[in-house]
């Protein structure tokens, strides 16, 4: 079932091929990466990066190819091709899960049924979307006018780690129906599918120089396309400090447009005075609080019980037995829920953030009692009772951990969620279909799901309040406002 992914790895690492600069594979001239498996903590290969040279010869074919040819001003042909693109990826869903999941740490399975899919479906809603676009008109006695939307120009989006292909989706899907020309960089930690991707581009159709792909840390690659003076746009889905350095990037450089997507410290609220079925809600949490190992900016790193404490014991037992139901293993193995943590540093941080709760006062509900040696695996982890002025009391954790917090009133728990710096997304579990507008007035956060973890479609937008993003949304007919300009067309009347 691997071997075509096997092979991909081969390639790619095999000829060093970290960069795909105007329809073709190059070499990075910088210093090298490893390419280190979280899984075993083996060195695969390593890739070179891009230097500034390079960096600069990317953005080049990007912006020649948005100049000269038809992709910037003929949709129609754009979203024939980007649909074959689209089926495109669907074919080779199992190879880039592989690359994903040897590399990131990705459960494989999951991949192909969610990741990939969901690649596939924002390229094909967006395809759809600019074939139907029909502009805004308008008239008044000097004559009539039209709103036309046009593509900025050349968008460098830098990618995280955690979602690795799923990530590039949603930035490829409505900058490239816009018809922008790109240069991506994914994080250092997880290259190989986003170079993947370029290569089926062009299988595709899409024109040389319209999908580049760069490989390097953010010090360098990140921090050269920040200060380009020839990029228009910089979409970024990564940490807030990150986040922050690109705005800067822009404002001493060319004041290029940025969009942030950053972090989260997600709440999930059970109303207990409208919830019933702990199993069933214990079970999404599980899932919301330790999917992806935790490593997911929407996860739920806060259980928020709104009622008394008989109820909410047994509500605790629940979530200890659904927490342990989730099974810690190789990403590549069915019946794996969750892999590794992405590198040692990350390991490090979410042990010692649980050790200095625990150490500050917190209590163990539950933890898995083993996880794998090799390479950087944590325990499932679920708390309660853990100090504010510890790390996991304000920060992201960012790994497989949760933890408990009861209140006794919904007003208390909506303070939780909204007095927080973050406010990208929250679940409510609320039986009762008549306190759901209730409670969208009372949390202020980008996705609010109810009744079940989600962080909607493709269809749906999706970026966050507060620090937890700036300017834009990821999918919806409201990511193209990122990648498009609107210039006002105006006929006077002879
Ligand atoms: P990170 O900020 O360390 O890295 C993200 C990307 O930014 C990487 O490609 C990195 O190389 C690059 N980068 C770093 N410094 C840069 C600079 N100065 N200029 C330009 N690029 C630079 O984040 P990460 O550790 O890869 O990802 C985890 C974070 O991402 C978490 O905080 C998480 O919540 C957030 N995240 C947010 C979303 C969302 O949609 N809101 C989705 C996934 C992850």
């Amino acid at each position: 079932m691997f071997e075509n992914g096997r092979k991909a790895l081969e390639d790619l690492l095999g000829g060093n091929r970290g960069i795909y600069s105007d329809g073709g594979f190059v070499s990075g001239e910088g210093e090298p990466i490893d390419i280190v498996s979280p899984s075993t903590g083996e060195t695969l290969g390593t890739l070179s990066q891009a230097t500034d040279a390079q960096v600069d010869a990317a953005v080049a074919a990007a912006r020649s190819a948005f100049a000269t040819g038809d992709w910037a001003r003929d949709g129609e042909q754009r979203a024939a091709i980007l649909r074959r693109l689209a089926d495109l990826v669907d074919e080779r869903a199992e190879v880039i899960a592989y690359l994903d999941a040897v590399e990131a740490g990705k459960v494989f399975a999951g991949s192909v049924a969610e990741d990939v899919p969901d690649v596939v479906a924002n390229i094909r809603f967006h395809a759809d979307l600019i074939s139907s676009y029909e502009g805004r008109y308008l008239q008044d006695s000097s004559g009539f006018g039209w709103v036309k939307k046009v593509p900025i120009g050349v968008v460098a989006a830098v990618l995280p780690w955690n979602f690795p292909i799923a990530m590039l989706g949603w930035k490829v899907g409505p900058a490239l129906a816009a018809g922008n020309a790109m240069v991506i960089k994914p994080s250092e930690d997880s290259t190989l599918s986003a170079l993947y991707f370029a290569r089926l581009a062009t299988e595709a159709g899409v024109p040389d120089g319209i999908v580049n792909v760069v490989t390097g840390v953010g010090a360098t690659v990140g921090q050269a396309l920040g200060m380009h003076p020839d990029i228009d746009v910089i979409t970024f889905t990564g940490s807030g400090p990150s986040g922050r350095k690109v705005l800067e990037n822009s404002a001493k450089s060319n004041l290029k447009k940025v969009s942030l997507e950053l972090g989260g410290r997600a709440g999930y609220i059970i109303d207990d005075e409208h919830a019933s079925d702990y199993e069933a809600i214990a079970a999404d949490i599980a899932g919301a609080a330790f999917g992806v190992s935790g490593q997911n900016c929407t996860a739920s790193s806060r259980v928020i019980f709104v009622g008394g404490e008989d109820r909410c014991a047994e509500f605790r037992d629940a979530l200890a037995a659904a927490a342990a139901e989730i099974t810690v293993g190789d990403p590549l193995e069915d019946g794996t829920d969750i892999g590794p943590v992405i590198n040692a540093r990350a390991h490090q941080r979410i042990n010692s953030w649980v050790e200095e709760a625990v150490t500050k006062g917190a209590t163990v509900v539950y933890q898995s009692p083993e996880v794998p040696q090799a390479g950087t695996w944590c325990p499932v982890t679920v708390l309660e009772g853990v100090p504010a002025d510890s790390e996991l009391g304000c920060g992201e954790i960012f790994g497989p951990v949760t933890q408990l917090i009861r209140v006794e009133t919904r007003d208390e728990a909506a303070r939780l969620i909204n007095d927080e710096p973050y406010g990208l997304a929250s679940t409510v579990w609320c039986e009762d279909i008549g306190q759901v507008k209730r409670w969208t007035d009372l949390i202020r956060v980008g996705t609010l799901a109810i009744n079940g973890y989600s962080e909607g479609t493709v269809a749906t937008p999706f970026g966050g309040m507060r620090q937890s993003g700036f300017w834009g949304r990821d999918n919806g007919p409201e990511s193209l406002d990122t990648y498009q300009e609107a210039m006002t067309v105006w006929i006077a009347q002879s």
